[in-house]
Order: C-alpha cells, then sequence, then structure tokens
C-alpha cells in the first residue's frame, strides 16, 4: 500500500490534474489519455481493486457513479455520452493496484480501448 502510485496521487507526493475531489474521492486527468477526455476516479482509500470491495465499501463505490456523472456534466458530456471502464486483475488488463474507474469522451469510441 505504502508504494501505491495512485495513493501517492493523493496524498499528493505525486502531481496530477485534479478534476474533482471531496473527503473519499479524487478524480484526475490520465497521464496517457486514450480519448480526448480521459478522467481516473479514485476513491482516496486503498482498494486493490473491484475483487476487493467489501460490504462497508458499497455506499462509496455508489457515490463514485454519482461524482463521474456529476464531472461528466461538468466536462459538457452529458448528452453525447462517455464510457466508465474498470480493468479489473491481470486478465482483466489493470495495472495500478488502486482501484479506479476510467471516464472516456470527447470522441465516438472504438470497440476496446484501455
Ligand atoms: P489500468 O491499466 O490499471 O486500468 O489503468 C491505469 C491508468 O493509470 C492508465 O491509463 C495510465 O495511463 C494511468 N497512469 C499511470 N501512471 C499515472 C500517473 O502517474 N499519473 C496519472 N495521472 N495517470 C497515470
Ligand atoms: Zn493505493
Amino acid at each position: 500500500m505504502n508504494n501505491c502510485l495512485f495513493c501517492k496521487i493523493v496524498k499528493g507526493e505525486i502531481p496530477s490534474e485534479k478534476v474533482y475531489e471531496d473527503e473519499e474521492i479524487l478524480a484526475f486527468k490520465d497521464i496517457n489519455p486514450a480519448a480526448p477526455i480521459h478522467i481516473l476516479v479514485i476513491p482516496k482509500k486503498h482498494i486493490e481493486s473491484l475483487a476487493y470491495i467489501e460490504k462497508e465499501d458499497e455506499t462509496l463505490i455508489g457515490k463514485i457513479y454519482g461524482v463521474i456523472n456529476q464531472i461528466a456534466k461538468e466536462q459538457g458530456i452529458k448528452e453525447k455520452g462517455y464510457r466508465v471502464i474498470v480493468n479489473c486483475g491481470e486478465d482483466g488488463g489493470q495495472e495500478v493496484m488502486h482501484l479506479h474507474f476510467h471516464l472516456l469522451a470527447g470522441t465516438k469510441l472504438g470497440e476496446k480501448i484501455v
């Protein structure tokens, strides 16, 4: 956990371009965008992946979707649409082992982009 990249971003030890922050949730621009809009939305709490959410995290996960929709409104993509992706584990293509939701938009998205 100490060595987690996204925990370091939460703590401000690694800089990020923040687009949203509250007590529990942080959203920032992906460093290597796969679409014109590519934002990562994460719980500040370290959860390794979707596979490791506990019962007590379910409210937080619901809030994350609310935040995603708020960001989508602010980014002007509410009507045009967007895609939310969670890669989980090795076969799911997860590279950073801190739960994150990719918010992708700004173009007609292809079949597989992250
Ligand atoms: P995953 O493949 O784990 O689902 O997605 C990890 C994402 O984190 C990738 O899209 C990658 O570009 C992004 N990423 C990796 N390192 C950094 C970083 O230091 N800063 C930011 N903003 N994004 C990062
Ligand atoms: Zn972490």
